[in-house]
């Protein structure tokens, strides 16, 4: 009796899927875009080509720490409130595009866009470089002179609230100039 049954239950669900496949057959407009003459409105949570802000970034390094496949890196000049983004490159040709980098960031200053023709002829190419991050003086006033840190209460548990200085100054992958 189990034999007759699953004959029955495959019968069936391959007359299900046949009937979508029909329905777009017969009932669907073509769909086939003249790429690049013409191209497919993206969805608004495209994620495309990044694009990071230096004069946003602090150089906390969590995006670089969040990727899967180490494609950022960061280096710094200076210490301490000092210290700022020398330099900021992603690997495009190894990103894989999971906007896990965007999500750690608690600055905006990376984000996806809706670019993604980002084909080229010499490797070099594929990574992506933006610039030194603006010194103190240019920084808006909160951002250079940061409120001093209040003591925690008692039984406050928990890590520190600013960004860690990482041991090394590097993110994971990048290095210490
Ligand atoms: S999108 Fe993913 S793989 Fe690409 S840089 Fe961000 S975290 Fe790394
Ligand atoms: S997480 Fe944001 S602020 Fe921190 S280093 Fe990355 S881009 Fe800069």
């Amino acid at each position: 009796m189990q034999y007759v049954e699953d004959i029955f239950r495959t019968l069936l669900t391959c007359a299900q899927g046949m009937r979508i496949t029909m329905r777009h057959l017969l009932f669907t407009d073509n769909i086939t875009v003249q790429y690049p003459d013409h191209k497919r409105v993206l969805p608004e949570r495209f994620r495309g080509v990044l694009h990071a802000d230096s004069t946003k970034c602090t150089g906390c390094t969590l995006c670089a720490r969040a990727c899967p496949v180490n494609c950022i890196i960061i280096e710094f000049e200076g210490k301490g409130k000092d210290r700022r983004v020398a330099r900021f490159e992603i690997d495009i040709s190894t990103c894989m595009w999971c906007g896990l980098c965007v999500e750690a960031c608690r600055e905006s200053a990376i984000e996806t866009t809706l670019e993604y023709e980002i084909s080229c002829y010499v490797q070099d190419d594929m990574r992506l470089k933006f610039g030194l991050g603006p010194k103190k003086e240019q920084l808006p006033a909160e951002r250079a002179e940061p409120p001093a840190p209040q003591a925690p209460s008692s039984g406050q548990t928990g890590g520190p609230s600013t960004p860690p200085e990482s041991p090394g100054g590097s993110a994971p992958g990048g290095q210490q100039p």
